[in-house]
């Protein structure tokens, strides 16, 4: 088994707080996942190369003796004394993932070998933020584990699909050769607070329009349909995922099965929030999935987990957010001016 051949044994292994490196921590999803985490008794180590997650996301972590964090872009190797790891590190918003492809395509393999290679040597289990771009433009409907997908393996989301299906056989192999205990999340869209105000995905780029009086942007003509999943919803079954049982070692969907199209998205935005901004239409970005939902059976058997937050009640709280957020920002840019 040549590198790994002094893997087996953890010394930390039966203690009950255990030390977890979340790589991506300090993003949306990673910022949550830390502070659970935290709240739940263990030590937690971030690493972020900051470059869509934001110091912001973390002050509130700061008071957790339990809490560090270390700059660091996991396409380098780490060595680190560890327990288990979360990777979420990879950009997750179209526009942010296409800015740098080549790196965030090295992001999902080099960085997902990095950190396996970093589990086989501590034997720590290791989860991956998988994604339902897996499936790219699905053909089947709604889209069960087994589906293996529709993706354009040469265009402008590929370094993000490719990268994530290579990263996910990774891990099959990492499990089969090592016998590294893996865990794999397709996580299907997931919004609320910690999102950037410019993420530029759909549910953080109405809201902001909204709030701001600007047009709201519908690309196409807005009847494609996404299942949006709350992020408190997310968590509690990655956590879940995370504790099962070793042999639960293929990918599983998380996400809200409730389907909207993006056209009622923006009508429900615009009634939330009271906003008079008028809907302006644009072209379809290239390789837009048409329709996306969830078979979350796999995770409620093996998991007993079902989101249980409703759009409306998650959209009240991202909102929520974003106000404040659009009002420091307002007050900070008072203060300069
Ligand atoms: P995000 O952009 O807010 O967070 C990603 C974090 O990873 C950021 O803090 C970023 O700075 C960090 N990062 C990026 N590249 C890195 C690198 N090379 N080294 C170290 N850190 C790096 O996105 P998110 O929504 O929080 O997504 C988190 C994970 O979940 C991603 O892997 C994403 O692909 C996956 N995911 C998210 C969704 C969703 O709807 N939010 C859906 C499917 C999959
Ligand atoms: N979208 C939109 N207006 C926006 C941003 C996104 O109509 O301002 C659409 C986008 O074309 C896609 C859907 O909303 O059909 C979800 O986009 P997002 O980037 O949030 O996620 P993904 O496409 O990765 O599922």
């Amino acid at each position: 088994m040549g590198a790994f051949q002094g893997a087996g044994r953890n010394p930390r292994q039966n203690q009950s707080k255990r030390r977890i490196l979340v790589a991506g921590g300090a993003g949306f999803l990673g910022s949550h996942l830390c502070e659970r985490l935290l709240n739940d008794g263990q030590e937690v180590i971030c690493i972020d190369n900051f470059s869509t997650g934001r110091l912001e996301n973390l002050r509130h972590l700061l008071r957790f003796d339990a809490f560090s964090f270390v700059r660091h872009d996991i396409v380098e190797p780490i060595d680190l004394p560890i327990d288990e790891i979360y990777n979420l590190a990879c950009p997750a918003s179209p526009p942010h993932y296409q800015a740098d492809p080549i790196h965030t395509t090295k992001t999902s393999v080099l960085g997902s070998l990095n950190l396996l290679e970093l589990a086989a040597r501590s034997n720590a289990r290791i989860f991956q933020a998988s994604t339902s771009e897996v499936y790219g433009d699905p053909h089947v409907h709604p889209q069960p584990e087994s589906y293996w997908g529709n993706v354009n393996p040469f265009g402008p989301r590929s370094c993000y699909d490719e990268g994530k299906r290579c990263a996910e056989a990774l891990f099959h192999d990492f499990h089969q050769q090592y016998g590294v205990q893996t865990k794999i999340a397709r996580i299907f869209n997931t919004y609320g607070p910690h999102m950037r105000a410019d993420d530029g995905r759909v549910v953080s780029n109405f809201i902001v329009q909204a709030l701001k009086g600007d047009d709201i942007t519908i690309y196409g003509d807005g009847a494609q349909t996404r299942s949006f999943c709350y992020v408190d919803d997310l968590i509690e079954g990655f956590v879940r995922l995370m504790r099962a049982p070793a042999s639960l070692d293929a990918p599983v969907n998380l996400g809200n099965p409730g389907e909207f199209t993006v056209a009622e998205l923006a009508e429900k935005v615009i009634a939330l929030t009271g906003s008079s901004s008028k809907i302006v239409y644009l072209p379809l970005p290239v390789d837009d999935p048409r329709q996306r939902r969830p078979d979350i059976s796999v995770a409620k058997r093996e998991l007993n987990w079902e989101p249980s937050i409703q759009l409306a009640y998650g959209l009240k709280s991202t909102i929520a957010y974003f106000e404040r957020l659009l009002a420091r920002s307002a007050g900070a840019f008072a203060e300069v001016a």
